[in-house]
């Protein structure tokens, strides 16, 4: 699988499996294990997760998913904001260690901003990092201004990824927050890149598809994954899916696509709110 670089030199997956919506119900608990095994053997290693999915249901089913395989992956879990105090953080982080079945996680990320000083929370996740529970640490749903703030506090160099809602229908982060990011040399992880599936039926998208004999999906993340300082992390448990979104490192988009697709889902003229789920 292609990498990038982050901040601190260390390198990440450009594709990887969202895990939202997993582990709440018992009865699927192994259909989306197997659905994360399955995206391994095909290559995409980095499993994004939080304490939030299920309640700690989304992490025991990446630990069902690499029982003895643990060293193949690249975890992502976040922290709720309300968790997110100097030792706080630290203890759900442990929980979240715990629930995984792993004693390190790769990326750790502050889910969304709350109501805790951000210098708090770069202190807790620089002592994980010290004792070797994290690898990286990260933020997420942070618009221009956040990052700004982040860059601007103790600990806030050590940011190595941004994790936001980015798809072909979002665009809305292209204005600023990208090229901020791009500056910086901080990937940006694109959350709900199929926009949960909702926009694949749409005819500009399927013209393409059709055109280069793949599915929308594939162009919709062969959109993302085209360009400078992007990762994708599409959510699926039906194995089709997966299969496709994994094959979709492989598609390459010519320029008369991108045409089609920038007429069908317009760039941003204007600053808007960050979008989020
Ligand atoms: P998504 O990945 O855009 O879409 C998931 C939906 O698309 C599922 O219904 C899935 O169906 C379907 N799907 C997957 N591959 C497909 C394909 N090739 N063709 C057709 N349909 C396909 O949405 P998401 O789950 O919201 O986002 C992805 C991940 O981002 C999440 O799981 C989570 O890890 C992360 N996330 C983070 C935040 C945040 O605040 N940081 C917010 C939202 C999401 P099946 O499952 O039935 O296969």
């Amino acid at each position: 699988m292609r990498t990038l670089s982050m901040p601190g030199g260390r390198s990440i997956p450009v594709l990887g499996q969202g895990t939202w919506n997993m582990g709440e119900d018992p009865a699927e608990r192994d259909r989306e294990a197997d659905a994360l095994r399955l995206g391994l053997d095909l290559g995409l290693c980095l499993i994004d997760t939080a304490e939030m999915y299920g309640e700690g249901g989304a992490e025991r089913v990446v630990a069902q998913a690499l029982a003895g395989r643990r060293e193949q992956a690249y975890i992502v879990s976040k922290v709720y904001p309300h968790n997110a105090g100097r030792r706080a953080v630290q203890e759900a982080c442990e929980r979240s260690l715990r629930r995984l079945g792993t004693d390190r996680i790769e990326l750790y990320l502050l889910h969304w901003r709350g109501g805790v000083p951000l210098a708090e929370t770069f202190e807790g996740f620089e002592a994980l990092k010290a004792a070797g529970k994290i690898v990286d640490y990260g933020v997420s749903n942070f618009d221009r201004d956040d990052m700004l703030e982040a860059h601007a506090t103790a600990g806030g160099a050590g940011v190595a990824v941004n994790q936001v809602l980015y798809n072909l229908a979002r665009r809305g982060v292209e204005w600023d927050l990208l090229p901020w990011c791009r500056q910086h040399g901080v990937p940006l992880m694109a959350y709900s890149p199929l926009e949960q599936a909702g926009m694949l039926g749409v005819a500009a998208l399927r013209a393409v598809a059709s055109l280069r004999g793949v599915t929308p999906a594939q162009v919709a993340l062969a959109w993302l994954l085209r360009q400078d300082g992007i990762i994708a992390i599409p959510k699926a448990v039906s194995a089709r899916h997966v299969r496709e979104n994994a094959a979709a490192v492989g598609v390459t988009l010519e320029a008369e696509d991108l045409a089609v697709l920038d007429t069908a889902f317009a760039p941003p003229r204007r600053a808007t709110p960050l979008a989020m789920r």
